[in-house]
């Protein structure tokens, strides 16, 4: 596996890969767990060659304190990468991924504003120029999204779709621990109570999946998911929306449609979020 810490060295990387076969892209922030390795099996079965990159990404970050506190594990990380089969990893520096002069924003301008976006301003923008800069870098044929992380998924297929970029996404199913935490990254920075705690957020989904059975509106589902995650002490409930599941429009009154819900939930201080689809009986 080549490891490549410049923009040169990725490009000549590439060139050779590319003479070869098709690319899979698998961006990430690193400290990698099994989602992440979920998102590199699905592109070593589509595509020729499967490289990744782990940034962590500082324009994403609103809060300085969070930033530094990112779980980082590069020399972990590097042989999961390289045992499972990746051809290539990039691993740039903030210095080297930013000219010290930008000034050139991508941003899906609904989109990035609500929801996870209003909770923290200007997340979905970094998240949508740092992912555009990885597209102009790599030039992938396919490139490879968590539906854990919904919303920026949404964001992605957008900023592909307005701007034209020559990529297929693809969204992969959420990896959990067995007692149904989604697996994140930000796991490792929760208490030990907090994280005997926070398998509530899947629960809660279930369990709103079941009371479909009862056709509740979306303003009762989702009183409902925050009463039962509101049981938990230690968490602090910062939003709980049900939504259209593909263009994340708010529902009103009955759900016709598949919809997500949407979850952002505090344990002090780690922000955990989740996603579940579903469906009407
Ligand atoms: P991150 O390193 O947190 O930026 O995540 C990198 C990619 O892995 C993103 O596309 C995430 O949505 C995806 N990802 C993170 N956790 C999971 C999970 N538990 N299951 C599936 N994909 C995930």
């Amino acid at each position: 596996m080549k490891i490549c810490h410049t923009k040169q060295e990725l490009r000549t990387t590439l060139t050779e890969l590319r003479r070869t076969g098709s690319i899979g892209l698998v961006p990430t922030m690193g400290y990698l767990h099994d989602g992440h390795m979920s998102l590199v099996q699905h592109a070593l079965q589509e595509n020729d060659h499967t490289v990744a990159s782990i940034f962590v990404n500082p324009t994403q970050f609103g809060n300085a304190d969070d930033l530094t506190n990112y779980p980082r594990a590069l020399e972990d990380d590097l042989p999961l990468l390289r045992e499972a089969g990746v051809a290539a990893v990039f691993t740039p520096t903030p210095d080297i991924m930013y000219h010290d002069a930008a000034q050139t924003i991508v941003e899906t301008t609904d989109l990035a504003n609500k929801l996870l976006g209003a909770l923290r301003p200007g997340h979905f923008r970094g998240v949508a120029t740092v992912v555009t800069k990885l597209f102009n870098l790599f030039q992938p044929d396919r490139a490879y999204f968590g539906e854990k992380d919904y919303q920026q998924l949404a964001v992605i297929r957008t900023m592909v779709r307005d701007l034209d970029i020559p990529v297929i996404v693809r969204g992969v199913p959420t990896v959990r621990h067995d007692d149904g935490l989604a697996m994140s990254s930000r796991n490792s920075r929760l208490s030990p109570d907090a994280r005997a705690a926070a398998p509530i957020l899947h629960q809660a989904c279930l369990a709103a999946q079941d009371r479909m059975a009862d056709r509740p509106s979306a303003e009762e589902l989702s009183q409902f998911i925050h009463d039962m995650i509101g049981t938990e002490p230690l968490a602090d409930v910062q939003s709980v929306d049900i939504r259209n599941a593909e263009t994340l429009e708010p529902i009103n009154g009955p759900i016709t449609q598949p919809a997500v819900i949407l979850l952002a939930i505090t344990f002090d201080p780690v922000l955990l979020i989740d996603q579940f689809v579903i469906t009407p009986n």
